[in-house]
């Protein structure tokens, strides 16, 4: 098993399980892509959804083969708010940076999902 990689700006306690059951299993070129993004944005990230077991990604209403899901596979998903800047400009870096093939600004509430599904060929942005 690869050990995880330690980013200076995601933290364990963020990235890990928020059912409690602290299950923490990510892809590395996923955290490389996503502190890289950090970087380039310049703006601290709350991370309000990092990786997610089988059942709290039922309870939060993920789909079934979400990217946030880190049980049997290592999680490429993370949904985030910017907290020096705003959803706007993470979602046009996002999109521009092609770091991430889907990225949704879930605009009413105020995050942004930035995922890297593997089996999916074609970028998927959207504005909800
Ligand atoms: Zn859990
Ligand atoms: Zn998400």
């Amino acid at each position: 098993m690869t050990v995880m990689l330690r980013t200076q700006n995601f933290q364990a306690y963020e990235l890990k399980c928020k059912c409690g059951c602290g299950k923490l299993n990510y892809d590395n070129l996923f955290l490389m892509k996503l502190e890289v993004f950090r970087y380039l944005l310049g703006s601290r990230l709350e991370v309000t959804s990092g990786c997610r077991c089988i059942k709290h990604n039922q309870a939060a209403e993920g789909k079934k083969n979400s990217c946030h899901i880190c049980e049997g596979r290592a999680a490429t998903a993370v949904d985030i708010s910017p907290l020096d800047t705003g959803c706007l400009n993470v979602f046009i870096l996002a999109v521009k940076t092609g770091f991430f093939n889907e990225v949704i600004w879930y605009k009413t509430r105020n995050f942004i999902h930035l995922g890297v599904d593997k089996n999916q060929k074609e970028p998927y942005y959207e504005i909800i």
